[in-house]
C-alpha cells in the first residue's frame, strides 16, 4: 500500500507543478536577497504541495493563483478569512476610514458599540484589544497571573495558542519540557507551565490540588493536533474543580468560533473567566480581542501600580486602532450573524455526512470530527480523546496525498491535518463538487477495508 501511495503522491505532485509554471518559477528563483525562501512568512513553505502557489485574487470562498488556477477555498486563511475573502462589510468599513484615519492611539467613535457587542456575544463585561491572537493570549495570561498572584499555568498536550512562550511545552513521558521545536528560547517554560493530557480528570485534579495554578489556557475543542473533542462532562468537571481552588479559566476561541456567534463557550455554557478571539474577528484585518469578568478586571487593576501603566507588559501601539475597531464592528454586526452561521453549519454538516458515506462505503476505519463549521477526517475508527491518540491516528503520507490530490481537483484544505472550514460563501454546489472529487480521490487509493 505504501509504495503505491508514494507513487500516487509523486504523480499528483507532478500534476500540481505542471499546472503552475509561474508559481514554480518564482519558487525556484534562488534569490540571495528579499524574502527568505521567497515567502514573507516561513509557514508558507510548510504546505504539503511541492511549492506554494502565489495568489493573485481572492473573493468570497474563491482563490485564483498567478497561473490562473481557480480554487474553492476550504482553508480560508487557516480561519483568518473564515467569513470569506474581502468580505463586503469589512471592505466598506475600511473605505469609511478613508477620512477617519487608521490609527491614532486614541479611541475612535466605534469603541462603545464594539464593547457592547462583545459583551452581548460572549457575556464578559471587560475587554481589551491586541493585534494577534498570540498577543491576546499573552496579555490575558499576564492578567490572570497578576489577578491571582500565582505563577504557574496549565495547558493541554497538543495545544497551540500562538507564539506565547509559556504555552510552548511538550509532554514527554509524563513530564513537561520546553517544546523541542522552539528556537532561541532562553527561559525554560516548563518551570512555570505544566502540561497534562486533555480529558484527563485525574491529572487535572492532581495539579489543581497544589493550589498554585493561576490559570488554565485551553481551546474548548482542541484543534491544533487533529481535532480532539471534550468527553461528556469534562468541562463541567474542570470548571467546578478550578473554582474550588481559585484557578482561572482562559478560553482561546480563535478556532472554535466556528461553533456560533458566541463561540463554543457560550453555546455550551463554559463560563470562562477570560476569553481570547483572534484571526477572523476583524474579517481578515489583523486584530484580536480579549475579555475578562469584572472580578478579574478589578483584581488586575488593583495589582497594577498606576505610576507604571505604560510598561505593564500588556498592549502594543497598533492595538485598538480605529481601523481594527471599524473592522471588528463590521464583522460582529454583519458577518458573525445567526444567518451566516446557519449557512456555515448546514454546509459543514452536508460535507460531514457525505464524507461519512464514503468512509462507510469503503469500509474504512476513519471518522470525521466537527466543531460547527470546522471539520476533519481522522484516520481512526472512533474519536480520539487526547493528543497521544491523535498523533497515533495521523498518517502524513496519506494526508499529503489527499491534500495535493484535492488541490489538483480545485479544492484547498488547510496545510495542517487537512482541516476544512465552511464559510458563508460556500454553496451547496461547492460541497457537492467537493464530495464528488473526494470520492474520485478515494477510488485512486489502494485502500484495504479494515
Ligand atoms: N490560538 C489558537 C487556538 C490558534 O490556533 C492560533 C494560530 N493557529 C493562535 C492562537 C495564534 O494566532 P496568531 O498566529 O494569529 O497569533
Amino acid at each position: 500500500m505504501r509504495v503505491a501511495l508514494d507513487e500516487l503522491l509523486t504523480a499528483e505532485n507532478k500534476r500540481y507543478s505542471d499546472q503552475r509554471p509561474l508559481s514554480s518559477a518564482r519558487a525556484s528563483r534562488n534569490s540571495t536577497s528579499g524574502f527568505t525562501g521567497g515567502v514573507p512568512l516561513h509557514w508558507m513553505r510548510d504546505w504539503p504541495q511541492p511549492f506554494p502557489m502565489v495568489i493573485d485574487t481572492a473573493r468570497g470562498n474563491r482563490l485564483r493563483d498567478i497561473d490562473g488556477n481557480e480554487l474553492v477555498d476550504f482553508c480560508l486563511g487557516d480561519t483568518g478569512a473564515m467569513f470569506g475573502h474581502a468580505p463586503a462589510p469589512v471592505m466598506q468599513a475600511l473605505r469609511r476610514q478613508e477620512d477617519r484615519g487608521l490609527t491614532y492611539m486614541l479611541p475612535s467613535a466605534d469603541v462603545e458599540r464594539v464593547g457592547e457587542l462583545l459583551f452581548e456575544r460572549f457575556g464578559l463585561p471587560c475587554w481589551q484589544m491586541a493585534v494577534t491572537a498570540s498577543d491576546a493570549n499573552r496579555f490575558a495570561l499576564r492578567a490572570a497571573r497578576a489577578a491571582t498572584g500565582r505563577k504557574r499555568i496549565l495547558v493541554f498536550d497538543g495545544c497551540y495558542h500562538g507564539t506565547v512562550e509559556d504555552t510552548l511545552v511538550d509532554l514527554v513521558d509524563g513530564r513537561t519540557v520546553a517544546r523541542r521545536s522552539l528556537v532561541g528560547q532562553v527561559q525554560d517554560p516548563s518551570q512555570t507551565t505544566v502540561m497534562i493530557a486533555f480529558n484527563d480528570r485525574a491529572a487535572l485534579e492532581s495539579e489543581l490540588s497544589k493550589n498554585d495554578i493561576a490559570c488554565i489556557i485551553a481551546e474548548p475543542v482542541m484543534t491544533n493536533c487533529g481535532m480532539i473533542l471534550p468527553q461528556p462532562g469534562f468541562w463541567d468537571f474542570l470548571r467546578q474543580a478550578t473554582r474550588k481552588v481559585g484557578t482561572l479559566l482562559l478560553l482561546d476561541e480563535t478556532h472554535t468560533i466556528s461553533t456560533g456567534p458566541g463561540g463554543y463557550g457560550r453555546a455550551y455554557h463554559l463560563e470562562p473567566d477570560l476569553l481570547v478571539l483572534g484571526k477572523p474577528v476583524a474579517g481578515g484585518v489583523p486584530a484580536a480581542v480579549w475579555g475578562m469578568t469584572q472580578a478579574v478586571n478589578n483584581r488586575l487593576f488593583a495589582a497594577r501600580p498606576e505610576s507604571e501603566h505604560g510598561h505593564s507588559g500588556i498592549g502594543t501601539t497598533l492595538a485598538g486602532s480605529a481601523m481594527q475597531l471599524a473592522c471588528v464592528r463590521a464583522t460582529l454586526e454583519d458577518l458573525m450573524t445567526p444567518e451566516n452561521y446557519e449557512k456555515m453549519l448546514s454546509g459543514a454538516k452536508r460535507l460531514e455526512a457525505g464524507i461519512e458515506d464514503f468512509i462507510a462505503k469503503h469500509g474504512l476505519a476513519w471518522h470525521t470530527a466537527r466543531v460547527g463549521a470546522r471539520l476533519e477526517v481522522v484516520f481512526s475508527p472512533s474519536p480520539v480523546i487526547n493528543a497521544a491518540e491523535a498523533r497515533a491516528a495521523s498518517d502524513s503520507t496519506l494526508e499529503r496525498f489527499l491534500h495535493v490530490a484535492l488541490l489538483n481537483r480545485g479544492f484547498l484544505l488547510t496545510p495542517f491535518h487537512n482541516m476544512m472550514l465552511v464559510g458563508p460563501d460556500t454553496t451547496e454546489a461547492d460541497t457537492t463538487a467537493f464530495l464528488a472529487a473526494f470520492g474520485n480521490v478515494l477510488n485512486l487509493l489502494p485502500l484495504e477495508a479494515e
